[in-house]
Order: C-alpha cells, then sequence, then structure tokens
C-alpha cells in the first residue's frame, strides 16, 4: 500500500507536458529535455566507446555531411514556424558504426549512429537523408520519452526529475527506448501514429536539405524487399505496413517539394550513389 502511494507520487511528478513543434500538439514529457540530455550524452559516449566506430572514410564523411544538412533544414524550419531555440541544448553529432545490423537512430539532443548494416538498403546518399529525416523526426517530437513508460522511469531511476542510470539492465531499458539494441536487428519502429508522423516530417526536412523527397518512398520499397517474407516481429504489429508507409511517401512527396521551395530550395541534389 505504501509501495503504491509513492509510486503515483512518482508518475504524477514527471507527468509534464510539452509542445510537439510540428503538430502544435500537447505531448507527454516525462522528464524535462535539460535533465534528459546529460543522461542520453552520458549513454552515447558510452555507446561510442564500446563500438567500432569508423572515421575518415567517404561512408563516415557522408553520414556526418547528410547529418550537417538534416540539422541546418530542421533548425530553419523551427525558426521558421515561431520555435526559436528549440534546439538550443542539442549538441548534434552524427556516427557510422561498423555493425551488419539494419539500424539507425537518434538519442535525445541529436546524438545519431547509422549502422553500416543499413548502408546497402540506403543505397545512397539521398537514402541517408531520408533514413538521418525520419530518425531527426524522432528526435525533435521527443518519441522516444513518450515510448519510455513512467514505470520504466523508475527503474531507470529517475529521481526528483533527473535521469540517473543506475546498473546494466536500467540502462538496457534507457537504450530500448530510443531504439538502440542492436538485437533487434532494424531500425525499431515507434508506434504507428508516431511513426507516421516522422516520416512526414523526415520528408520535409530532407527536402528542406536539398534532398529529393521522391526518394523516401524508394527507399522503404528496398526496406521492404529486404524484410523479405520473414515473419514480422511481434513489435511491427502496430507498426504501419510498408505498403502504406510507402503510398504515404508518394503521397507527401510533393507537398514536401512546396514547403522546401518556401526555404529556396527549388531543385534537388543528385542522388549521390557510394
Ligand atoms: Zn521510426
Amino acid at each position: 500500500m505504501k509501495k503504491n502511494i509513492v509510486t503515483v507520487g512518482v508518475i504524477v511528478l514527471f507527468l509534464s507536458c510539452a509542445t510537439n513543434p510540428f503538430t502544435g500538439n500537447k505531448t507527454l514529457a516525462l522528464v524535462p529535455n535539460s535533465q534528459l540530455f546529460p543522461t542520453a550524452f552520458a549513454q552515447y559516449d558510452q555507446f561510442l566507446t564500446e563500438n567500432n566506430v569508423i572515421t575518415g572514410t567517404s561512408d563516415s564523411e557522408m553520414i556526418k555531411r547528410v547529418g550537417q544538412r538534416i540539422a541546418v533544414a530542421a533548425e530553419r524550419w523551427l525558426n521558421a514556424n515561431g520555435h526559436q531555440g528549440y534546439l538550443d541544448d542539442y549538441k548534434w553529432e552524427y556516427n557510422l558504426v561498423n555493425d551488419k545490423n539494419v539500424n539507425a537512430w537518434c538519442m535525445p539532443g541529436g546524438k545519431i549512429v547509422f549502422y553500416t548494416g543499413i548502408l546497402p538498403i540506403a543505397q545512397n546518399e539521398s537514402g541517408i537523408a531520408a533514413i538521418m529525416g525520419h530518425e531527426v523526426a524522432h528526435a525533435l517530437a521527443n518519441h522516444g520519452q513518450q515510448r519510455m513508460s513512467a514505470g520504466m522511469l523508475q527503474q531507470v531511476g529517475a529521481v526528483a526529475g533527473n535521469i540517473a542510470i543506475k546498473d546494466e539492465q536500467s540502462r538496457n531499458l534507457f537504450n530500448q527506448a530510443y531504439g538502440v539494441g542492436s538485437q533487434v536487428g532494424v531500425m525499431l519502429p515507434f508506434s504507428r501514429s508516431h511513426e507516421t508522423q516522422s516520416d512526414e516530417i523526415g520528408l520535409y526536412l530532407m527536402a528542406i536539405a536539398g534532398y529529393n523527397p521522391s526518394e523516401a518512398a524508394e527507399l522503404w520499397k528496398r526496406m521492404k524487399a529486404n524484410s523479405g517474407g520473414e515473419a514480422p516481429p511481434e513489435f511491427m504489429s502496430t507498426h504501419p505496413s510498408n505498403d502504406t508507409r510507402i503510398k504515404n511517401l508518394e503521397q507527401w512527396a510533393s507537398k514536401a517539394v512546396a514547403e522546401a521551395k518556401k526555404f529556396g530550395v527549388d531543385s534537388f541534389r543528385p542522388l549521390g550513389n557510394f
């Protein structure tokens, strides 16, 4: 009984709202960014020390180049829509790790990792931009925080508004919320509505960054082909089907072209094969 009272108290303490800059909707922010980011940055650094980070290759340079362009696009878009300062606490970083899993993610505060396993599916720089835009959109909209339940936060060690990673298990929970878990083997999907929202936002970001938004649908066709006839894991059941996603992206491409025009972008870079 006593434990329940404590639990309720902890949950109430952390249920505050943030405004999603892309939809204007109030969303659940379990912990403010100012307190979440330091933990995310520490987790990111630890991930980098434990994985084989590739530097100085044309692929790793491309990941950084695309990341920087997407970050600039995000800032321009946010500023133009009355959200100046939204990225003030972001410390963007873009790394490529040598790992055969088909994965990429963005932790809170703009900490991005691409796995080499996703490069053949990305196929070209525009494909990288489509993935990058999508992952950055999840981060901007705080989807990871919303995926992390109040219960999970307690286990991770959220005390008085701060997150403390107490042990291996809580570290795993944190990483899971942001798609870091490589055991999954694919880009970890969020809920259907979050995926759809990030597809749309990501498309705008890639277009504003100068990448042809028509390429996003092509990317997901390759994702679909890559997943082959394998039965989708259980968590995929709430995931938009590849076909829905491809159809949406095709429909939104012209909106993304129009959005990019507002930022003076009226032609797109070549695909940039690699
Ligand atoms: Zn996603």
